[in-house]
């Protein structure tokens, strides 16, 4: 099949994700008036339909076609744990190398749902939970929307989704074609109709996806900085040996993101690695001139991490020194800890531990992925 304008492949299951473009292309290609496609865009989003099948007002012939052409997203997860918290996390069994989770987040009158982009993932920080799996394969559009319209399933009547955090496994920006078309789908009208204004895309810091991005969506970044020097990023997370902080930091100083926006710069605080009232007093003159917001994430800690999380004293003066540089700077709820949920505790919950590292100290060598859209990491 001919890929045209709109007509991008659906990443992992070699279909193309259901958009009007694709649709109209497809439609028009077998001779099927192009209205079917608004039809078959209410089925799938507004009515969510279980099956092509029980698309009653189409042809049984479409019908038939639309099912050997498409994917539905429509996921089903094979376990929801509940956390004490009323934190939700849906884990989602793909195929039998894949599953991946997502996690609901209820936060008055806020609801966040946290997605993932990839299963597993190749970026290789050596503090997240995820990165011990590798990188297992990209997601396609179709099963990142898929998450979301699961949870939505979940909810209990009075309950509505506020919010889209791409801060679930793996690297969006690493997973870049299907991230987009996912965050088209669930910002239109014709879609989800989630407003790309309450969809955050968190990255590790891939420095030409983050400036495409910015010119192709209208959604909220969020940086993972969690160093202060080159010396202590380069370990932690393997990404700064290709974009090192200088390059980031000139970047995102040069991003035309909007007036009332800011870049959120994610920091993982770990005890005695980055968490000194220097680095504080580094990072505040990292992030001058740059409309920031600074979310300080108390480690979440998981079998044989080898790090532990700064004490909550630590916290607070690290926030209190950065909040007097001037900068906005809040730090992050754990929540869902008791039911692996937390920020950098997603990875395969069905196995009983999070596989080891291989060699401790020296962080495992950063995975490629199988397809183009990964960012090979050097
Ligand atoms: N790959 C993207 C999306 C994942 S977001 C990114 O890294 O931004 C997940 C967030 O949780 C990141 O900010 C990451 O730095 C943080 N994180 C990873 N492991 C963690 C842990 N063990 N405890 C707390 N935060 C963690």
């Amino acid at each position: 099949m001919a890929l045209e304008e709109g007509g991008r492949t659906d990443a992992g299951l070699g279909r193309w994700a259901l958009t009007p473009a694709a649709l109209r292309l497809w439609l028009a290609e077998r001779g099927f008036p192009a209205y079917r496609a608004t039809q078959i865009l209410s089925w799938v989003y507004r009515r969510r339909a279980p099956s092509f099948a029980a698309m009653n007002n189409l042809p049984q012939g479409l019908r038939d076609a639309l099912a050997a052409g498409f994917a539905l997203p429509a996921l089903t997860p094979t376990v929801v744990a509940h956390s004490n918290d009323d934190t939700r996390k849906l884990l989602f069994q793909l195929d039998e190398g894949a599953a991946i989770e997502a996690v609901l987040i209820p936060d008055p009158p806020r609801l966040t749902l946290c997605i993932s982009s990839q299963a597993g993932c190749g970026m290789a920080c050596a503090f997240c939970a995820t990165a011990r799996l590798g990188l297992l394969r990209n997601l396609s559009a179709t099963e990142i929307v898929g998450q979301v319209l699961a949870a939505q399933a979940q909810l209990r009547p009075n309950e509505r989704i506020s919010n889209i955090v791409f801060m679930g496994m793996g690297e969006p920006l690493a997973n870049y074609d299907a991230v987009v078309q996912a965050i088209e789908i669930l910002g239109a009208e014709w879609g989800v109709g989630l407003s790309a204004r309450r969809i955050t895309v968190s990255t590790v810091g891939l420095v030409p996806a983050m400036q495409r991005l910015v010119g192709d969506t209208n959604v909220n970044l969020a940086v993972s900085l969690s160093a202060t020097t080159d010396a202590q990023r380069d370990p932690l997370m393997p990404v700064n040996r290709r974009y090192p902080l200088a390059t980031l930091m000139a970047m995102c100083r040069s991003l035309p993101i909007p007036q009332r926006r800011r870049i959120t710069f994610e920091y993982v605080m770990l005890a005695g690695v980055n968490d000194s009232p220097e680095d504080a007093t580094r990072l505040a003159r990292l992030l001058r001139g740059i409309r920031s917001k600074v979310n300080l994430i108390p480690f979440n800690t998981f079998p044989d991490a080898g790090f532990a999380c700064s004490s909550e004293a630590t916290v607070q003066r690290f926030q209190e020194r950065v909040l007097a540089a001037g900068l906005n700077a809040t730090i992050r709820r754990s929540r869902g800890r008791d039911i692996q949920a937390a920020c950098g505790q997603l990875a395969l919950s069905g196995a009983a531990e999070v596989p080891r590292r291989r060699s401790r100290g020296a962080p495992k060598p950063v995975q490629e992925s199988s397809t183009r859209t990964q960012e090979p990491v050097a």
